[in-house]
């Protein structure tokens, strides 16, 4: 059994196969800090800074993970593309 402070739901916990062959447990904690845009990397708008995914996020398209600079470019190519 893994050791008391461990068992936390506030840890993540990742499945990881071993050179051995074996299924183990490493647990980890969450990164703090603001939620940041996958593609410039700034602090986005309109997420909790507790790292929750159940937290409410926008509700547009890529809410949460794009900022809406990045959207906005990806879809206008996307119209570019199809002209
Ligand atoms: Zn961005």
């Amino acid at each position: 059994m893994v050791m008391l402070r461990y068992r936390s739901r506030s840890k993540i916990r990742n499945k990881l196969r071993t050179p051995g062959g074996k299924l183990v447990l490493h647990h980890r904690s969450r990164k703090s800090g603001n939620h940041r845009c996958g593609n410039c990397r700034s602090i986005l708008a309109g997420v909790s800074h507790k790292n929750i995914l159940s937290y409410k996020r926008p509700s547009r398209m890529h809410g949460g993970s794009l900022c809406t600079q990045c959207v906005k470019a990806i879809i206008i190519n996307m119209v570019e593309g199809m002209i």
